[in-house]
């Protein structure tokens, strides 16, 4: 790539680089940075930034699914809602279409409407003025006790305690005495009833005359419990009667059936249950002889009556409150009160009011919500509340109104749990994958910074390699020049010195031509186009011919070289010259690196897996975080003595490389201060088998 011209911010990093590293490492620095500028941008284009797309993307679908997910739950929840109030609208317009014709013709059986319709309570009709005509008429007032005629009370409440000393003669005149006390109708006639039943046990004859007298009174006032007095009378005596036997029985049971005939056909008060006392006991004594169908029918009319009587007892404030409300005829009006809900319908003059019990109502409702959320969406549930309920987790609310303003229904889900925790996990989703493309980014971005460093360590070795490398070459250059320009102009002393002077220009052109040879392996094993001769060769000549080359500067180095290998080694299958070089590079290091006065061993020995090579020095060894990285290349231990010799930091490099190329092992076993032993394993001439 052709130079970048420098802009002004290059300039100002330039100087400020300079300060420190002076004008050269400036630039090489700067050059560095630029470097890492562009790695960074395209690390940046390349990673960063489709990484956070796809997280972005990511994120953004699980938000769209959350959100989906929301919306179709809430549209199902709406349309349950929707459903239970179409229902409840359905439920009372059927209810509306049957009443309508018998409404309008007047003909309503409230009896076969109850029976059809479980929740309706009660049908009233009330005249054009307001009075109660069915199935009751208006509650009857009743005496109040304050009002009573003293000589009334007092002959009264004589009659009691005389009768229940068992003085009935006396008890039957002042019972007496007290009907003439008064002109009240109602007060004479329960007077008179009290004197009669007495006459039964004294004067039946008399007793049964005065009942009958009071039992055929048509007009017959209610006494101060509500009881008709002609019906108690009527009721004494058929009791009296049937409880005989023959003519006289047979006379009582038609008594009492008479009896029973005209309270079924008559209304009674609302919310005035005696009547239908009186029919009951009436009707026990006569069942056994009454006709099935006409029992039954009596049966259930009074049972019917007498629950409708106790509903009506309880919404009586409401019926009130309704029955002058205007309602058009023909049409239907809903009225919601706390006991019940009314639907009134007008026919001619008559106001119908058809009471649904608010709790029924509610049930029936609730189960059929129930069911139509089943069927809708079974994760949701649906249920009747009053509007203040607490809204916590509904999905949904609908108004009943207008039928039923008070009721709402309300759609949760049909476990909330299920819910959170589904909410949850989709928030566990999210924050996991921000997490991961975090966690991705950093440990991307921290490789990439490691890369770059170490691409830029290299780069840096790579140029101190150059410099050292011419470095290492001037020196035996000028030794040789200086040694032969010496011979040149004949400038030695003797023979000896002579011969020193070959000796040395020898020397230093082997280690010229050691140097160069391991630049251009090194080159070509970077290159990745070195090859290797491999043959089978013997080791203990190569071994010894290696280690004379090196003896003399051994020597020279106060270290002598020992070699120890046995005689009878098998044969190695290896490139002769790369194996050369391998040795003569490790002896090197080991003459370098070795103590003065030390020994140097270079041995051979058969081993397990093959021939095995080591050459040993008592030098100053190599610290433990050291051994593995001493055979990168370039790499050279940052210590000062090291730093002293002269090196490249290549040769050990190369020797793995070849070792490696042969199928063996490059090893060191060292500590530091006690030196270090280098060592190597070469492949037999016929492998032993495999696995040995
Ligand atoms: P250099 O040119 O620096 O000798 P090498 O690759 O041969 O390069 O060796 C790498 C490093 O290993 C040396 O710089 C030195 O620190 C260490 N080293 C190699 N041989 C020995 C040894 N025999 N004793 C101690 N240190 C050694």
């Amino acid at each position: 790539m052709a130079p970048r011209k420098l802009n002004s911010l290059d300039r100002f990093l330039l100087r400020l680089l300079g300060r420190t590293r002076g004008p050269g490492g400036a630039v090489r620095d700067l050059h560095y940075m630029q470097e890492i500028f562009r790695f960074s941008i395209s690390f940046t284009l390349l990673v960063i930034a489709p990484l956070g797309l796809l997280t972005t993307l990511a994120l953004e679908s699980i938000e769209t699914e959350t959100v989906a997910n929301e919306v179709s739950r809430n549209e199902r929840a709406k349309r349950i809602a929707s459903r239970v109030q179409l229902e409840l609208v359905e439920t009372f317009e059927r209810f509306e279409l049957r009443l309508s014709p018998s409404l309008v013709a007047n003909t309503v059986d409230i009896n076969r409407l109850l029976d059809e319709v479980p929740a309706l309570r009660g049908a009233y009709a009330f005249d054009a003025d307001g009075v109660m005509v069915a199935p009751f008429t208006n509650p009857v007032e009743l005496p109040v006790e304050d009002t009573l005629p003293m000589a009334w009370r007092k002959a009264m409440d004589r009659g009691l305690s005389l009768a229940t000393r068992d003085n009935i003669p006396a008890a039957i005149d002042a019972y007496g005495d007290a009907s003439t006390s008064t002109d009240v109708p109602s007060l004479v006639a329960e007077a008179l009833l009290m004197r009669g039943q007495l006459l039964l046990q004294q004067n039946e004859r008399a007793g049964l005359v005065v009942l009958d007298r009071l039992a055929q009174d048509r007009t017959s006032p209610r006494e101060r419990r509500g009881f008709v007095v002609a019906d108690l009378a009527a009721l004494t005596y058929g009791l009296h009667l049937a409880s005989k036997t023959g003519t006289p029985r047979v006379e009582g049971l038609a008594i009492l059936e008479r009896l029973v005939k005209d309270i079924h056909k008559r209304t009674w008060p609302s919310g005035l249950p005696n009547d239908g006392f009186v029919q009951r006991r009436a009707l026990e004594v006569i069942s056994p002889s009454l006709d099935p169908a006409l029992r039954r029918l009596y049966e259930t009319d009074l049972r019917r009556r007498l629950s409708l009587q106790f509903w009506s007892s309880t919404v009586f404030d409401e019926l009130d409150r309704i029955r002058n409300r205007p309602v058009t005829a023909g049409s239907f009006t809903y009225v919601d009160e706390p006991k019940s809900l009314w639907v009134l319908g007008r026919a001619a003059d008559t106001l119908w009011a058809f009471g649904f019990d608010h709790d029924a109502l509610t049930k029936q409702l609730g189960r059929s919500i129930v069911e139509t959320a089943n069927e809708i969406d079974p994760d949701l549930t649906a249920a009747l509340a009053s509007s203040d309920a607490p809204f916590a987790d509904v999905l949904a609310r609908q108004s009943l109104a207008p039928i039923l303003p008070e009721l709402f229904v309300l759609v949760r889900p049909a476990d909330p749990t299920a819910l959170a925790q589904d909410r949850r996990r989709q928030r566990f989703a999210r924050q996991f994958i921000t997490l991961m493309a975090f966690i991705a980014a950093g440990l991307g971005a921290l490789l990439a910074a490691r890369l770059v460093l170490r691409e830029l360590d290299e780069a840096r070795q790579k140029a101190d390699f150059a410099a050292i490398v011419s470095h290492e070459l001037r020196s035996p250059i000028t030794q040789i020049r200086l040694k032969g320009e010496a011979l040149q102009l004949d400038l030695t002393v003797d023979d000896q010195d002579r011969q020193a002077h070959y000796d040395a220009i020898v020397a230093q052109a082997e280690r010229l031509s050691r140097l160069v040879d391991n630049v251009l392996d090194f080159a070509s094993i970077e290159r990745g186009s070195k090859t290797y001769a491999i043959k089978s060769v013997a080791l203990k000549p190569l071994l010894t011919l290696t280690a004379r080359t090196m003896a003399d500067e051994a020597k020279a180095a106060g270290a002598p070289l020992r070699v120890n290998v046995p005689d009878g080694l098998p044969r190695v299958m290896c490139d002769r010259d790369a194996i050369t070089q391998v040795v003569l590079n490790l002896i090197s290091n080991a003459i370098k690196y070795g103590a003065s006065g030390g020994v140097i061993t270079l041995e051979a020995e058969l081993a397990p897996k093959g021939v095995r090579v080591a050459v040993a020095d008592n030098g100053q060894g190599i610290p433990k975080e050291s051994q593995d990285r001493i055979f990168e290349h370039y790499y050279r231990v940052a210590s000062t003595s090291v730093r002293k010799k002269r090196g490249t930091g290549i040769g050990l490099t190369i020797v793995r490389y070849i070792v490696e190329a042969h199928g063996g092992n490059i090893g060191v076993i060292s500590s530091p201060g006690e030196g270090a032993t280098f060592h190597f394993t070469l492949p037999l001439e016929t492998p032993r088998g495999q696995g040995a």
